[in-house]
């Protein structure tokens, strides 16, 4: 795949930022795509780009701004406080068809610019529960894909089965931990790196984090 293009889906956090390095070992010409949707903080478009720029990746943004129009969600309106997911049901950030609308986007986009493959760091593992999210969604979508514009997509999904943990380590094994550490925003208060330490997202985060570094201890050891 050395010789090929990919466009990344990418929003500046922890997650699409390790697809990122991931796609930078693979494949020849790597682009990222970062989607508009008013999200709460500009902050997460501005990390996309900063990051972007540094590792001099060609950065497109195209606005979804009709997502806020479909969706009363706490990423989108002020007004709604951002709750994780109770007794297993989804969390109020919740966009119902949202990675739908993303990845199809994400497709025209490659089509437009001659990209074969898509990264997307959806993840089944992390147990948010967004249906859109999971493994056989992408393969469906990827079928058609190729169906509607008749052409051989591949969607990539490096961290579908890791957990939180494993995603730090496929960080590291791609040098990229103190970079994704440091420049990355997960944090739904906006901050850069190790975030907040209060929201949801810097729990869930910290909590990998933590993990990661034990069980490197318990490997060193051995
Ligand atoms: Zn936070």
């Amino acid at each position: 795949m050395k010789n090929e293009k990919a466009i990344v889906v990418f929003s500046g956090g922890q997650d699409s930022t390790t697809c990122l390095f991931w796609a930078l070992k693979q494949f020849k010409v790597v682009e990222t795509v970062t989607f508009d949707y008013n999200q709460r903080h500009d902050d997460e478009i501005e990390c996309a780009r900063a990051i972007s720029k540094e590792l001099g990746i060609k950065h497109h943004v195209l606005d979804m701004s009709l997502l806020n129009q479909l969706a009363p969600s706490a990423l989108t309106r002020d007004d709604i406080e951002v709750k994780a997911g109770e007794n297993g049901g989804l969390p109020s950030t919740f966009v119902p068809g949202r990675n739908l609308i993303f990845l199809s986007f994400a497709g025209i986009l490659a089509s437009h610019v001659n990209a074969k493959h898509i990264i997307t760091g959806v993840c089944e593992t992390d147990f948010s529960g967004y249906p859109d999210c999971r493994d056989a969604f992408v393969k469906s979508l990827n079928v058609s894909l190729n169906l509607s514009m008749d052409k051989q997509f591949v969607i990539h999904t490096p961290l579908m089965w890791l957990n939180k943990a494993e995603t730090w380590k496929l960080a590291d094994d791609l040098d990229a931990l103190e970079f994704v550490r440091r420049k990355t925003l997960t944090c739904y208060n906006g901050i850069i790196g190790d975030g907040c330490g209060k929201c949801p997202a810097c729990e869930l985060r910290l909590k990998g984090y933590e993990e990661f570094l034990q069980l490197s201890r318990r490997s060193e050891l051995r």
